[in-house]
């Protein structure tokens, strides 16, 4: 057997469970209450469906495997090793894991001289992309919620990505400013977003610009020239008359603190990093005689923790390779899904702790799976090791949506599964 290098943590005495950190998106809501029985988790206050669902799938029965087979956890290890030992490039993708899941799988790739890449990092790209070329200005969760008197959201269904976003953030009683704070206005720019969480006491005009999704580019980009003064010469821009347009920039322009929320996943269309550049440079234009900011949402899965560890741990965010030795970044080339397209690698090593529903691409190549029970797989992978979720079977710790704060998550008791973290650092020991 496997030494294993960390604690678990210490599950809970009591049947009632407070303060607890919700892992299943990126805004890691830390107010959740649970209880706790023989029958498993039940969330009890402060958990939203995706809260729910996750905490309180049953995950008690799921063996190792090798081809198949039933196999005792040394078996599929020593299995995994092998397969990775006999690799010339395993690509290790998915990655849905915790902060200390993610520097095993950086640790394991660097000795194994292998390719590392998040199952969403198509959608971090768009921002990675402007972050590194142009800069941003961007706030926290906790300014955004204390300071924001405009919300302008854009082609992003934030409600269903996130659905306490509007509870924790927007629509909240006190500000740390004033115990009866001003109402907010809240903009949806684009047709069909779920407006529904957008109700309560603190919200003011709920206000919507109806432009296709895809077309949001033209909109922030006449939204930008507003802005800066340069008007278009057009009376309606994606649909959306200018004027409407003109009145959002005077809004913006008048607000002391606008919020420009986007959620990467959302624009889910060619160059739509072009857009999150637009967004980015009409807030640095407000910043010249006021105050602006964006919110880029996103970062389920643990997405944002893959960033931040391997930026802090390579460099680089993420697509890196390994193989010459060194860590070499290359976001196109170092693309799981082109790599996987092209032929490129000959083993895939998936980790998918989270949610069952971020199973691995359908290939041909040879894969260990590292997930969670349940997990859809397209095929029966050569070796599969069921694996806690950080905060519900085991400690841990993940980075927030915003990228300021990284949450401790406890340890539920849900089961005895062990921490990816733990599997993959014994894999590297044996290889
Ligand atoms: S909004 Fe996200 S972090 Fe908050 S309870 Fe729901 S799934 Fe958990």
């Amino acid at each position: 057997m496997p030494n294993w290098t960390s604690s678990p943590g210490t599950p809970p005495k009591s049947n009632a469970i407070t303060d607890v950190a919700c892992p299943f998106c990126g805004l890691v809501c830390d107010d959740l209450e649970l209880a706790k029985d023989e029958t498993g988790l039940r969330v009890t206050k402060n958990g939203c469906d995706k809260a729910v669902a996750g905490f309180e799938r049953k995950v008690d029965g799921a063996k190792p495997q090798v081809d198949g087979h039933d196999v005792d956890l040394a078996t599929a290890i020593q299995a995994a090793t092998d397969l990775i030992r006999q690799s010339s490039l395993p690509l290790y993708g998915g990655l849905g894991t915790d902060v200390d899941g993610i520097r095993a799988v950086l640790a394991l790739a660097d000795k194994s001289g292998g390719v590392v890449d998040h199952a969403l990092s198509e959608a971090q790209y768009r921002n990675f992309r402007v972050l590194q070329t142009r800069g941003w200005i961007t706030t926290t969760l906790t300014e955004a919620r204390n300071r924001a008197d405009i919300f302008i959201i854009l082609a992003s269904d934030v409600h269903k990505l996130h659905p306490r976003f509007f509870e924790r953030i927007v629509n909240v009683e006190q500000s740390l400013f004033s115990d009866t704070p001003a109402k907010r206005t809240i903009v949806f720019v684009g047709k069909g977003l779920d407006q529904s969480g957008a109700k309560g006491p603190r919200i003011g005009e709920v206000i919507t610009l109806p432009c296709e999704l895809d077309r949001i580019g033209e909109v922030a980009a006449a939204l930008a020239a507003e802005i800066r003064g340069a008007p278009l010469a057009v009376e309606t821009v994606a649909g959306v008359p200018l004027a409407d347009v003109k009145a959002l920039a005077e809004r913006c322009q008048k607000a002391a603190y606008p919020v420009f929320v986007w959620a990467p996943p959302s624009l889910d269309f060619p160059n739509a990093d072009l857009i999150v550049s637009t967004i980015s440079d009409l807030v640095k234009d407000l910043n010249v005689k006021g105050r602006a900011a964006g919110l880029s949402l996103g970062g389920n899965e643990g997405g944002i923790s893959a960033g931040a560890v391997g930026s802090w741990q390579s460099g680089f965010p993420l697509r890196v390779s390994f193989a010459s030795g060194k860590p070499d970044y290359d976001f196109l080339r170092y693309a799981i899904p082109r790599m996987l397209g092209a032929g490129e690698g000959d083993l895939l090593v998936w980790l998918a702790s989270f949610s069952p529903d971020l199973g691995p691409p359908a290939t041909k190549l040879p894969t260990i799976v590292l997930g969670t029970p349940g997990l859809k797989l397209a095929g029966t992978p050569k070796v599969f090791i069921p694996i806690g979720t950080p905060g519900a079977d085991h400690a841990g710790r993940i980075i927030r949506v915003d990228n300021v704060v990284s949450l401790p998550l406890r340890n539920l008791g849900r089961s005895d599964l062990p921490k990816a973290a733990d599997i993959l650092g014994a894999i590297e020991l044996a290889l």
